[in-house]
């Protein structure tokens, strides 16, 4: 073993080989001795643990060297193939963006653009202008601002309007969103103080009233976007906490979450509220999120009052928490899709929602199809997917699946090679067998998948 470790090569001598020097031409040089130096130490951990009894040739370490630098300079943050069937992974980035919102995100990435200029008068403009006049247009708002998420926007509301004071809320209401983001912690921070009202399943209206005195500052409703209190609860309607705002003169809050621009009854999703039966109800102030159901980019959208809104804009946080070109340049074109009646055929998120149970077994069909004639085993099965996102959490949209099988591996070992391709394919594992979910994946991807299964099985 020693003879062997003495026999490694030094990091000195793969700088004389071409394959080396030509690596450098590309990635730069303490970069290409960095993978020299840890495929040197991966080769000497081999033969340590008895798995290496004799060295490669000069050649075939370099072409090591070589791979190993491809892969690690290869983005962490890279696009995958979706095949779990969830619509808004949170881990895998939430909403795909629309072909118009990719090309104005695009165009103002590459170049100077109108961030803040007004063109007709040569003058210095606002940010919140690009989307307030479409989102006020689209919900009948008085006004609107967009923040980096709602985890911000909904601090901002509470730092600006409650600061010093208090804010009811329902027991019922008392929201974690993930990622330690929880209403009671929330308002701590914010400066304000939380005071809970009524009980985990039901709050009546005399329980908010009862909680109201001088300290109180709004009323917040919250809504349960992931989790359902089912059974002996009721959730009361927002419209009778708007009343009794405007009763004592108080100021109604809502955070929506998914916060949905179109009523998705039609594709099976219910009691999902939308944002305009928000403002109808005369809410005040409501946040919900970019990226969940309205099928933008991510960020945290307000709209309400405009008396309310202009605190939000001038308060200092707002600052701190502002979006970029890029955001404003893909909800732009995310909202001009609602405006021009497009959205279900041109936001992902919507069509992936929408699509009909035909087009998926359809779309499944041909992936099995493309897997058969590979030689690959696989059956289409009937199968459901949750929205994801922390969205509609106790529906599941019916759907269908390719179960593909493993051959003489495992269906883990397969997951795994899927997973870890340069394009990595995420499937799901369900009872043993190896599926994806046809829901998320795009047609154009149904070959490389194919491909990619063959050559791993291979
Ligand atoms: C998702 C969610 C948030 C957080 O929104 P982000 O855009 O992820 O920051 C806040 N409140 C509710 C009710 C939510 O569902």
């Amino acid at each position: 073993m020693n003879q062997l470790l003495r026999t490694i090569p030094k990091v000195t001598e793969f700088f004389e080989q071409v394959e080396i020097t030509a690596l450098q031409e590309i990635y730069a040089p303490n970069f290409v001795t960095e993978c020299v130096r840890e495929v040197l130490e991966q080769v000497r951990g081999r033969i340590l643990a008895g798995e290496m009894t004799e060295l490669p040739e000069m050649a075939e370490l370099c072409r090591w060297v070589e791979r190993h630098a491809r892969q690690k300079a290869m983005p962490s943050l890279r696009r995958v193939i979706n095949g779990t069937g969830v619509v808004l992974h949170t881990n895998l980035g939430r909403s795909c963006l629309s072909e118009r919102a990719v090309e104005a995100v695009a165009q103002v990435a590459r170049g100077y653009s109108t961030l803040e200029y007004d063109v007709p008068s040569g003058t210095r403009g606002s940010r919140h202008d690009h989307v307030e006049k479409l989102l006020c247009e689209l919900t009948g708002a008085e006004a609107a601002m967009v923040v980096n998420n709602n985890a911000a926007a909904v601090m901002l509301i509470l730092t600006a309007m409650g600061q010093g004071g208090e804010v009811i809320t329902s027991r019922g209401e008392l929201v974690e969103i993930g990622g330690s983001f929880r209403i009671p912690d929330i308002m701590g921070l914010c400066g304000c103080r939380l005071r809970e009202v009524g009980a985990t399943n039901k709050t009546h209206l005399y329980d908010y009233e009862r909680a109201i005195g001088p300290e109180t500052r709004a009323l917040l409703k919250v809504h349960t976007s992931n989790y359902r209190i089912v059974g002996f609860s009721e959730t009361l309607p927002v419209r009778e906490i708007v009343e009794l705002g405007r009763k004592y003169d108080l100021p109604v809050i809502e955070d929506l979450g998914s916060g949905s621009l179109v009523d998705l009854l039609p594709l099976g999703i219910h009691d999902e509220p939308t944002v305009l039966q928000s403002l109808q109800a005369g809410v005040d102030v409501v946040s919900f999120s970019g990226d969940k159901l309205l099928g933008g980019p991510q960020a945290g959208i307000i709209l309400g009052r405009k008396d309310l809104i202009a605190k939000l804009k001038k308060h200092q946080l707002a600052r701190a928490i502002r979006v970029d070109k890029m955001t404003l340049a893909g909800l732009q074109a995310t909202l001009a899709s609602y405006r021009d009646q497009t959205a279900y055929q041109e936001i992902p998120t919507l069509s992936m929602l929408a699509v009909g149970k035909e087009h998926l077994q359809a779309r499944a069909a041909q992936l099995c199809r493309l897997l058969q004639d590979r030689g690959i085993r696989a059956e289409v099965i009937g199968q459901s997917s949750p929205v994801g996102g922390g969205s509609v959490p106790t529906q599941l949209l019916p759907g269908y699946a390719v179960v593909v099988d493993p051959g003489k591996g495992t269906v883990n070992d397969l997951e795994e090679a899927l997973r870890c391709r340069e394009l990595p394919i995420v499937g799901r594992i369900n009872q043993e067998q190896y599926l994806l979910d046809v829901r998320t994946l795009f047609d154009e991807d149904l070959e490389y998948i194919a491909a990619s299964v063959e050559e791993v099985l291979a």
